[in-house]
């Protein structure tokens, strides 16, 4: 049977196994008590179970005094942005991001748009496990309403942003497959697409949940996508996850151009028109931290999770930032990972750039990841990571989250999971033959000390 996965990123579960209607009160109760307010934006993935989730969440908040505003089938950016437009106290997603369709989960927004910070969060779970939940009488409770604009309003806000010059980019007149996975990015993705005049050939378009493919948008996943941009001769693919955070490109010739390089469009555009830091997670490709240094401007590493390149980002005043996973992050707009953002920023790049997408990935800088998992069975993970400390303190260490050990030629970055008995083995540099030797390498000594 699954696990319950609590962390950072909310809440994820098995619909009836795991994430039962018990488990959501506990949880949207807790985090009802936790902000204290009176106004709640809420939206939802096109998962099948999305209304019953909906409903408990919403008849539980409204038990709590809070006016709930129902955005509908909307991405988790959508939700972030209209949380601190709707000046809400807070925003709660109902998705399982790029789990498969049996999962849902929560996704809790604070009032400025951000996830729970990760001290949140530990208050939260707390709450939620000692279950001492203070409802108000029936002269108190909430109400519902709906807002039907959340997704307009989003685009809106993409398409003023003064990095993206509209004109330019329709004068391109892109050919574009989209792939959303029947995901919440159906509508939005096809509705921004088209305000950048492009033609678009529109798969898994539907909002019903019913994932066509594995909805990770990984090479492996995006086969059909890939092979359609070639078949109908396409300038370019594009694909995101059910919950529209992640944004993957598919080059002309149906490849897979990796997910790291959306970020590093994104920030090769902004830095070429705007100097300042850079954040990104410690998986991220080191092609970010080239860019940067190209621009000599400052490239900043966090632990994994959108919350803590965020608080970064804010920190330091960053002019952008993401994740390698196809996430990008712009405080223009919103600090948050968004795939309609990253969709407007990838576009104007190769408008501006003016050659098909292969080239301009030959023009960025060149590196490859391998990620592999390693079981550790009944090796306790953090003695596995003293163990590499202790043996590789010549090298460049960040023991931020797990660690990585950073050499001239490649990185590896070596992460206990929070849900499974594994290390996560991610190692990159200059092509796939190193990236994945180096990976094996550590795989077969973590074996070896189990
Ligand atoms: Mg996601």
């Amino acid at each position: 049977m699954s696990k319950l996965m609590v962390s950072v990123s909310g809440v994820r579960g098995v619909i009836g196994e795991t994430l039962t209607p018990s488990v959501i009160i506990r949880y949207i109760s807790a985090f009802a008590q936790l902000i204290n307010g009176k106004k709640i934006v809420i939206g939802s993935d096109s998962r099948v179970s999305r209304e019953i989730v909906k409903m408990l969440a919403s008849s539980t908040l409204m038990n709590y005094g809070y006016t709930v505003i129902d955005l509908g089938i909307v991405p988790t950016p959508t939700v972030q942005f209209l949380t601190e437009q709707l000046e809400a106290d807070a925003g709660l997603v109902i998705t399982a991001s790029h789990n498969p369709l049996e999962w849902n989960g929560l996704k809790f927004i604070d009032s400025n748009g951000l996830f729970l910070s990760p001290k949140k969060c530990e208050q939260l779970f707390k709450l939620a496990d000692t279950g001492q939940f203070n409802y108000k009488g029936w002269d108190q409770i909430g109400k519902l309403e709906t807002y039907s604009e959340a997704a307009t309003d989003h685009i809106n806000a993409i398409l003023k942003l003064s990095l993206v010059d509209k004109k330019l980019i329709r004068s391109k007149e892109f050919k574009v497959v989209l792939d959303t996975v029947n995901g919440a990015g159906g509508r939005i993705m096809n509705q921004l697409l088209t305000e950048l005049g492009c033609t678009i050939i529109h798969i898994n378009a539907e909002e019903t949940g019913m994932f066509a493919h594995t909805p990770e948008p990984i090479p492996e996943n995006l086969k059909d996508l890939a092979e359609r941009v070639k078949n109908e001769a396409a300038d370019f693919g594009i694909a995101v996850d059910p919950d529209v955070d992640r944004c993957v490109f598919i080059n002309e010739h149906g490849q897979a151009i990796g997910e790291e390089y959306t970020l590093a469009m994104a920030v090769k555009l902004v830095l070429s028109k705007k100097l300042g830091h850079v954040v990104k997670n410690m998986s991220s490709s080191r092609a970010i931290d080239d860019i940067a240094k190209y621009y000599n401007c400052l490239a900043y590493e966090t632990a994994v999770g959108e919350i803590n390149v965020a608080n970064k980002m804010i920190e330091i005043n960053a002019v952008i930032g993401g994740e390698g996973n196809g996430g990008v992050m712009l405080p223009e707009i919103h600090i948050g990972r968004d795939a309609p953002v990253a969709a407007a920023l990838a576009l104007q790049f190769m408008a501006e750039m003016n050659k098909p997408l292969s080239e301009i990935k030959a023009d960025l800088p060149h590196y490859e990841i391998c990620k592999l998992k390693a079981p550790i069975d009944t090796v306790d993970p953090d003695k596995v990571i003293d163990y590499f400390k202790t043996q590789y303190q010549k090298e460049k260490l960040n023991d931020t989250d797990g660690l990585k050990i950073s050499t001239q030629d490649w990185w590896v970055h070596l992460r206990k999971s929070n849900t499974e008995p594994i290390i996560r083995v991610i190692a990159e540099a200059e092509n796939m033959e190193i990236a994945e030797k180096i990976a094996r390498q550590f795989m077969d000594e973590i074996k070896s000390l189990s």
